[in-house]
Order: structure tokens, then C-alpha cells, then sequence
């Protein structure tokens, strides 16, 4: 039975480093028919920031990222929030005490901070571990402060990632460090551990920063005498500039990210494939269908940059392939308020941008000019290819304004007709005149239809009006 676990520290909202993590410790339970559990470390206090482990369980809904296990709705092995397991890890450390692979350490602040860089690697100098047992127990009932460090034995430490290999770390490169802090908490190194195997976690996966810590984790496991579970260590994310993703470096939020119109499905989607390759040529997936494929074997090493270019193609994709009603209903608040017209045909101008927005909110801007002509250029006008210039254009819109002002059969196929006729008849091409009239109705370089259709929203007199202008302008 597989059992994974995204576990958040409550320090901030989840950023897509920690959504990719959450999501690719989602897809290997559901894909094994497992259990994916939330744990929120909550450890060190001091960083604590109010609300996040709300918005942290806010986001994961949103991203239907659904837990088996976690807080708000329990579990067999909770609590599921470290705070509230405090008293379990201390024993722990005693046990590890006794055994002589932890020790009581009562040196203060002033005295570590005197330690010297050995190498480049400030490492304490084991200079409690020579206590007496009796001098230890005079200065524990002397109310002293202290903290439990891990004792690293001598040797080397291996351990076989499921994504970066074998992995063998010195063990002189590490240091041993505390497991119980002074205010009596579980510090994360050491809390990690006693949980993942408290909730029988059988596959540990964390973002790569974690496998220079693995192997003390791996000593602390064999200590205890329990078994370890498999690692599996996700690669390094970057963002455009080359650095880690992090809140710090002024990465959006996924609730950002939301805010400026990304769709949950894309995110998912996005976020899926970095540092994931799916078994098929495919990029566009739903969660569901990636629930199905995923495999932790095609994890892979190289780091991953995080793109918004890349998301925004995900999720215009996303967007082309949604049903229309579902567009529809997104993007009318946005078309309601470029387009205040009366009997603005809504539906038509919801069908006419749902291919053409890489953000919903987007396809306000493509059809605004329908309420406005705005002031453009006559540059718009030159087309090389069409050979179509401003004299060229006048031409056009003349022989325009003469086809539609008697059409009566102001239709797609009755514009179109008439436009074409207009065209032969004044030894012009068709493409000349759509284009003008396009140029002249819209003012704008790019529109999300053609000639006839904006003329048709138009309706006739505002569609003449605007052919007038265009014919002053290049005039
Ligand atoms: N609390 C750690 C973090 O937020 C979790 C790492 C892990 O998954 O063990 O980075």
C-alpha cells in the first residue's frame, strides 16, 4: 500500500514548487491505488504565519488536490499537525539517548557562535558529549536549558534515491545536529522522520534541496530500528532569472497565479510536467487523465524552469478545449463589460474569442472595439502582401460603402456576397476590400473575426458610419 505525504511548513501560501511537489506526491497514491496524506510542520514557531495552513488546504481544494489524511478531517495516525504531536518526539530522542546515538548538549548560544568554520562547515564540536551521566542529570535538575543533538558515527552514509541513484555522503560532513530544540519541539529534521514513520509513509518525496540531508535521516531510521522508506527526490525548480523557486525570490503564488486568470486544470497540467515526462507525445492533460499515467520512473534529475509563456499556452489550450458553456459563463462578466451595446449578441462574441485568449479575462480587450472605434493609424492599412496601401484602401471602403448601403440582407452570407462583388466589380481583390473593411470597423491590427462577421455584430448603420470614417482618414 503506497502512502505519500505533502508536508507544509505553514510559512506563506504554496508557490508552484510546493504545488508540484503536493501534486507529484498526489499522483504516485492515487496511481497506486494509495493513500496521499497532509501534514502540516509547524515546528518552528517563530515563522509561523497566520492563516497559510487555511490557505495552504484553500489551494489544494481549488487544485483538487484531495488528502485521505490530514487536518480537518483526521485520520488513523493524527493528529496531523506537528504542534499537536509534540509529546511523542521527545521520548524518541531519549530512547536515542540511551542508546548512546543522541546526547544532552547545554551549550548556550555565545559558545556555538565561537565555533569556527572547519572547511567552510561550521560543525559543533561534540563538546557536551563527554558529560557524565551524573553531571548530565545535576544540570537537568538544575532547570538548565539544553536541546538533544543526533550523534553521527564515523563511516559513510549510502542511500538510493528513486530519481538521483545512489547517493553516499561522508559521514564527517555531518554534523550532529539538535533533534530537540530548547523550547522542547521537535526540530524538522528530526520530526520528519518520527512521523513519516508514525503514518507509515512508504515513499518520501521532498524537492531535492532534501538529499544532503537524507543520509543523517537514514542514520536517525536505522537508530530507531525502523524501516526506511524509499526517497524519492524531486528536481530543482528555477525560475526565469536561474534561481530556486521561492516565495523569496518574488515567485507568484499559485493563489497569484489564479488571480491573474490561470485555470485550475492548467496550473495542474503546467506544474505536472516539470520534472515529469508523460509515456506519449501528448502536453495537454487533465489531472484525471495524469492520475493514470503517472510513474515515478519518469521523474527526472535535471532541473525544471518555471515559465509563464509556457503556462499561459496551457492554459489558452485548456481554454480552446473546455465545453462552451463553461466558457461562456467565465467569460460573459468580462464581455458585459467591454461590450455595453444593447442586444450585444454575447453568446456569438463568447464563440468568437474562446480560441483566441490565453486568459479569460482577456477576451474583453478583443472585442471592445464593437462598443468603441478607437483612434488608429492609417498605417493599419498597408498590407505588402495584399498590396494594399492607403489609396488602395480608399478604393476599397468606396466600393464597400457602395455594396452594403443597398444590402438588404445584412447575414453572414449576404455580406460576404456582396463584399465579393464589390470587389470583381472595381478590379480589386477580395482580400483588399476584407481587409479595409476589417481595418475600418475594428481600428485595431488583429481581431478575433473576420471582415463579415464584425459588420454583422455591427449591424448596418454602424458599420457604414465606420466605413465613412475610414474613407476620411485616407482621404
Ligand atoms: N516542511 C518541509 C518544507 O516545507 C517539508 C519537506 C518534506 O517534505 O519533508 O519544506
Amino acid at each position: 500500500m503506497v502512502r505519500t505525504r505533502y508536508a507544509p511548513s505553514p510559512t506563506g501560501f504554496m508557490h508552484i514548487g510546493n504545488l508540484r511537489s503536493a501534486l507529484f506526491e498526489y499522483l504516485a497514491a492515487r496511481k497506486n491505488g494509495g493513500s496521499f496524506i497532509l501534514r502540516i510542520e509547524d515546528t518552528d514557531q517563530e515563522r509561523l504565519v497566520e492563516g497559510a495552513t487555511e490557505a495552504i488546504i484553500e489551494t489544494m481544494k481549488t487544485m483538487g488536490l484531495s488528502f485521505d489524511e490530514g487536518p480537518t478531517i483526521g485520520g488513523e495516525y493524527g493528529p496531523y499537525i506537528q504542534s499537536e504531536r509534540k509529546a511523542d518526539y521527545l521520548p524518541h530522542a531519549k530512547r536515542l539517548v540511551e542508546k548512546g546515538q543522541a546526547y544532552y548538549c547545554f551549550c548556550t548560544k555565545e559558545r556555538l557562535d565561537t565555533l569556527a568554520d572547519s572547511g567552510g562547515f561550521k560543525k559543533y564540536d561534540r563538546h557536551c558529549k563527554s558529560l557524565t551521566a551524573q553531571e548530565i542529570q545535576a544540570r537537568l535538575d538544575n532547570g538548565e536549558p539544553y536541546v538533544i543533538r543526533q550523534f553521527i558515527p564515523e563511516g559513510s552514509t549510502s542511500f538510493v534515491d528513486e530519481v538521483f541513484g545512489e547517493i553516499t555522503i561522508e559521514n564527517k560532513e555531518m554534523e550532529d545536529q539538535v533533534l530537540i530544540k530548547s523550547d522542547g519541539m521537535p526540530t524538522y529534521n528530526f520530526a520528519n522522520v518520527i512521523d513519516d514513520h508514525a503514518m507509515h509513509i512508504t515513499h518520501v518525496m521532498r524537492g531535492s534541496e532534501y538529499l544532503s540531508s537524507t543520509p543523517k535521516y537514514k542514520l536517525l531510521y536505522e537508530a530507531l530500528g525502523w524501516e526506511v522508506p524509499l526517497f524519492v527526490h524531486l528536481p530543482l525548480l528555477q525560475n526565469d532569472k536561474g534561481q530556486k523557486i521561492s516565495k523569496r525570490n518574488g515567485d507568484a503564488s499559485v493563489a497569484q497565479l489564479l488571480e491573474m486568470g490561470f485555470l485550475p486544470r492548467a496550473i495542474i497540467n503546467y506544474a505536472a510536467l516539470l520534472g515529469w515526462s508523460p509515456p506519449d507525445n501528448r502536453e495537454v492533460y487533465e489531472l484525471a487523465e495524469i492520475e493514470k499515467i503517472f510513474d515515478i520512473k519518469n521523474i527526472s534529475k535535471s532541473p525544471s524552469a518555471v515559465d509563464l509563456t509556457k503556462l499561459k499556452w496551457f492554459n489558452a489550450e485548456h481554454i480552446k478545449a473546455m465545453p462552451f458553456d463553461e466558457y461562456y459563463e467565465m467569460a460573459l462578466p468580462h464581455l458585459k463589460n467591454a461590450v455595453k451595446t444593447a442586444g450585444a449578441d454575447y453568446a456569438l462574441l463568447a464563440k468568437i474569442t474562446q480560441s483566441r485568449v490565453s486568459v479569460v479575462s482577456e477576451c474583453g480587450e478583443l472585442v471592445d472595439f464593437i462598443d468603441c472605434l478607437p483612434e488608429y493609424d492609417i498605417e493599419l492599412y498597408t498590407h505588402k502582401k495584399m498590396k494594399t496601401d492607403t489609396t488602395v484602401a480608399k478604393q476599397a471602403l468606396q466600393a464597400a460603402i457602395g455594396a452594403l448601403d443597398g444590402l438588404d440582407e445584412w447575414t453572414h452570407d449576404g455580406l460576404s456576397a456582396a463584399l465579393a462583388q464589390a470587389a470583381e466589380a472595381n478590379g480589386l481583390t477580395k482580400g483588399q476590400v476584407l481587409w479595409s473593411v476589417r481595418t475600418a470597423t475594428s481600428g485595431k491590427a488583429t481581431t478575433p473575426c473576420g471582415a463579415t462577421e464584425i459588420c454583422e455584430i455591427l449591424g448596418k448603420q454602424e458599420t457604414l458610419r465606420r466605413l465613412d470614417v475610414g474613407v476620411s482618414k485616407v482621404s
